[in-house]
């Protein structure tokens, strides 16, 4: 089958009637699941010439994938260092390269001709939620020179002239990254897979496969289907076709609320037109529709309904921006996504003609591209790039009490790099008032006309002794706005835990 780019009409990348597989069918490829995953495989697959039926219990693109925010970037969820420690820098590069592709993948489907109205647009700032110019140096010389990744660093004066916040320092500008409405993209990714000749089938949750043979069996309720290939792409929710796969992620479900249009100030607060990511992964965000803000921040390893958490993700947006006031979330959605104990996703072939594609995390939308052309050309052309993710072996994510250990751990690294952020501003604060208290003094030495006194040679100068810092000093002292801001930074107040 040749390679066509048709524009998806307004009605293919919406609703349409649900088909539901009613009937046996023989394929080349099963895929299970509609989400990002699912669809990039089927839509590579089918461009390449297969036979492809997609199997969705639900509906395309009912869970993350059709739930998020659509910013698109270079790499994984694991950061870059450990990516290295983990596999060495030669392996990590093409690893790198292969997430940087995923990405272009992503920009050409979603380009004008393909998905109008996909809202694509330039530029993602990663800022740094302490005061780090010395590491960002390395970074962005890692980056630019070692992983050909086209990189900014912004100094502190020049984050803030664009995002009026005293919350974040030295900030990594990436001109190439980009978004698109992250709720739209996965309907007119279906819509790209169908065109390619793809079949998807909603409402058809797979009960049970049988991997046993050369022409694999998938059973439905209403259904049966054969395949040569299977991939698995039902993140979290894939149950009973291989339990085994899901225990190996940790759910953690993500919630992002939009606010009601902000007019102008938005636009005096946050200059930046593209998303914006902190360095600790806590806060997401941009504005849509010209004055709203769409904001990510809580998460929990729990299911709750996203309307939950409209409180919390404006209290977040108060205590970044406290100058655009008191805003209201008219819009709030959420999904889950599934987390490996590596932090790497799940590319690759369980046994012959089983294939997984899982464990994207948070950043999904380049990675599950990737996965979509890896796996298709594997199967396809015999390529083995995915034998680049063999060291990710699959994990068990500890059941219930990996989930508890999941949220605290997210709750410890939040109150870390709220604590962090706390001290890097009172670092800060304590450096201006230094620098005021020098000029103060230089200008009355200066009234006085008194200068440095010489001291005869051989007499040393008497020094008062200064008071020794205990351990603790530099944090900043806990005021009743601080411990306001500490407690609304705590997620466990925001209500996330059940
Ligand atoms: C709030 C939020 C914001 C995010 N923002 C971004 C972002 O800006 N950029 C980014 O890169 N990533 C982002 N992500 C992450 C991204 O959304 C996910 O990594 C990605 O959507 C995962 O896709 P998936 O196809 O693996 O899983 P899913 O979206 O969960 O799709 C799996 C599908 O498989 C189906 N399924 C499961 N089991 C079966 C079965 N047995 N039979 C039939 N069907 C089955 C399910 O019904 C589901 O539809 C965000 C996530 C959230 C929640």
């Amino acid at each position: 089958m040749s390679e066509t780019f048709t524009s998806v009409s307004q009605e293919e990348a919406g609703f349409r009637e649900r088909a539901r597989l009613s009937f046996d069918l023989d394929a080349d490829i099963c895929v299970i699941g509609a989400g990002l995953a699912g669809l990039s495989i089927a839509l590579e697959a089918a461009r390449l010439g297969a036979s492809v039926a997609v199997l969705e219990g639900r509906h395309i693109g009912w869970n993350a994938s059709g739930n998020q925010l659509g910013t698109v970037m270079p790499g994984f969820a694991l950061p870059l260092t450990e990516l290295i420690e983990r596999i060495g820098f030669e392996d990590a590069s093409e690893l790198w390269a292969l997430s940087k592709e995923g990405a272009e993948l992503v920009r050409a489907n979603a380009a004008e001709e393909n998905m109008p109205d996909i809202g694509l647009s330039d530029g993602v700032l990663e800022v740094s939620n302490v005061d780090a110019g010395d590491r960002l140096i390395s970074r962005l010389q890692m980056l630019n020179e070692d992983f050909d990744t086209e990189v900014e660093g912004w100094q502190v004066d020049r984050v803030r002239a664009v995002l009026k916040t005293d919350r974040y320092f030295h900030g990594v500008y990436y001109p190439k990254a980009f978004q698109v409405d992250g709720r739209k993209y996965v309907h007119g990714l279906a819509a790209l897979a169908r065109r390619a000749g793809a079949r998807i089938f909603e409402d058809t949750p797979v009960v049970s496969i049988d991997h046993s043979g050369i022409r694999k069996r998938i059973v439905t309720p209403s259904a049966r289907l054969r395949a040569s290939h299977i991939v698995l792409a039902g993140n979290i929710h894939l149950g009973a076709p291989l339990r085994r796969l899901s225990e190996t992620l940790l759910p953690v479900w993500r919630y992002a609320g939009i606010t009601t249009p902000l007019g102008e100030r938005v636009h005096e607060i946050i200059g930046f037109k593209g998303s914006v990511k902190d360095s600790d992964g806590v806060d997401h965000f941009r504005i849509v529709d010209g004055d709203r803000l769409m904001w990510e921040s809580p998460e929990t390893t729990w299911a709750a309904r996203p309307q939950r958490f409209a409180g919390s993700v404006k209290r977040r947006i108060r205590s970044i921006f406290p100058e655009l006031g008191n805003v209201e979330i008219s819009e709030t959605f959420g999904g889950a996504t599934g987390q490996t104990v590596h932090g790497m996703p799940q590319i690759g072939q369980l046994r012959k003609g089983l294939w997984v594609a899982s464990g994207f995390g948070r950043q999904g939308m380049n990675t599950s591209a990737m996965a979509g052309q890896l796996i298709a050309r594997s199967i396809l052309w015999g390529e083995e790039r995915w034998k680049l993710f063999s060291p990710f072996e699959l994990v068990w994510a500890g059941g219930t009490t990996g989930r508890v250990a999941g949220q605290l751990v997210g709750m410890w690294g939040r109150a870390s790099s709220a604590a962090a952020g706390t001290l890097a501003r009172y670092r800060e604060r304590a450096r201006v008032k230094d620098r005021e208290r020098e000029a103060r003094l230089a200008e009355a030495n200066r009234a006085a006309g008194t200068g440095p006194r010489r001291l005869p040679s051989g007499v040393r100068p008497r020094v008062a002794p200064q008071p020794q810092p205990a351990a603790t000093e530099e944090v900043e002292p806990v005021s009743q706005e601080n411990r306001q801001e500490n407690h609304q930074e705590n997620p466990q107040e925001q209500g996330v835990s059940q």
